[in-house]
């Protein structure tokens, strides 16, 4: 029988907080009217994560566990959570205990309201440097205004989303995911539910440095919005104009004036650098969308699954 609630969590080298997550999971849960699961999905852990996985799916058989080949990343293991979590409500949540399983009543409360897809929005952030936070809000202020897509500020991965969320979710087939404007696209009713964010359980934070957290940013700005590349056209523009301008100047200063202005290396060096440097930015713009499209046009599986537990048949992109 399918559950009505589908807990997702991602894992990777979590070993040692999985049982908790489970225990504290189980502990809210069996005090809702509801019936759950509970799906880890294994992101090619290191540790021993997927024998605790194996051994709470012997345990209880509400655990249900996907093992990747390798590692694939935090978005695709997600992604591989909504294709094979059966519930009519799914929630995803960290499997750290940053995102306290105590809030999913009242997801759960708001869903029934009518809410399709309903957020958790962090009241604090214990424990974040304000070099993180100032970076955070200067990003979704940024992406709001190239892309009209309202990511509600404060918020994680931490929701819960309605069936037909979660259906239209996986009609989105692209290869760089970025489920935080993905779920605001859908549309559908959408609302939060304020909660504290914990400080992680036990293990090390994955997403802590600006070379992980770059690469997630132009991920998010080129599945969105064309903007960097309007932007080499304005450059264009702009570089067009001045120069236009510039040969007016020279022309006039050539004919007109006996000085001998303009002259010399220096100017030529300069405005050639400078033209330079703006052509090879707006290359690299191109770069980074052409490569997401040859990443597109391979085609290539999602993901690959080695191990299941408690999962009749692998499905989904693969
Ligand atoms: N995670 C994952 N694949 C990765 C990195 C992280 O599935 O390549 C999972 C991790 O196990 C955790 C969640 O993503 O459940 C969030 O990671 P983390 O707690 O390290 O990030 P933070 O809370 O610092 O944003
Ligand atoms: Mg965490």
């Amino acid at each position: 029988m399918k559950p009505t609630i589908s807990i997702i969590a991602p894992v990777y080298n979590e070993e040692e907080v999985l049982g908790e997550l489970h225990r504290r999971v189980a502990e809210v849960m069996e005090r809702q009217p509801d019936s759950w699961e509970l799906l880890l999905v294994n992101d090619g852990s290191r540790d021993r994560s997927a024998e605790v996985i194996a051994q709470l799916h012997k345990k209880d058989s509400r655990v249900k566990g996907i093992s990747f080949s390798r590692n694939f990343g935090f978005q695709v293991a997600v992604t591989a959570g909504l294709d094979h979590a059966q519930g009519e409500a799914i929630i995803l949540t960290d499997a750290d205990l940053q995102d306290p399983p105590e809030v999913y009543p009242e997801m759960i409360a708001k869903w029934r309201e009518g809410n399709d897809v309903v957020y958790g929005i962090r009241q604090s952030r214990e424990g974040e440097t304000w070099f993180k936070l100032f970076t955070a809000k200067l990003f979704y202020r940024l992406i709001y205004r190239i892309t009209n897509i309202n990511i509600p500020l404060d918020t994680g991965d931490f929701r819960l989303m309605d069936r037909r969320v979660v259906d239209a979710i996986r009609r989105m087939p692209e290869r760089n995911r970025f489920l935080r404007g993905m779920v605001p696209w859908v549309g559908f009713k959408q609302t939060g539910v304020e909660f504290q964010r914990q400080a992680r359980y036990a293990g090390e934070a994955k997403f802590n440095s600006i070379r992980k957290m770059l690469p997630f940013a132009i991920d998010a700005i080129t599945s969105f919005s064309y903007f960097p590349l309007q932007l080499a056209t304005f450059f264009g523009f702009v570089c067009a104009a001045l120069s236009a301008l510039a040969i007016i100047v020279v022309i006039i200063v050539r004919l007109f004036l006996a000085t001998p202005w303009l002259e010399g290396q220096a100017t030529t060096l300069v405005s050639v650098l400078f033209l330079g440097g703006v052509q090879l930015i707006s290359l690299g713009i191109i770069g980074e969308y052409l490569g997401r499209i040859y990443d597109e046009v391979k085609g290539r599986p999602l993901y690959l699954v080695d191990k299941t537990w408690g999962i009749d048949s692998v499905n989904g992109n693969q």
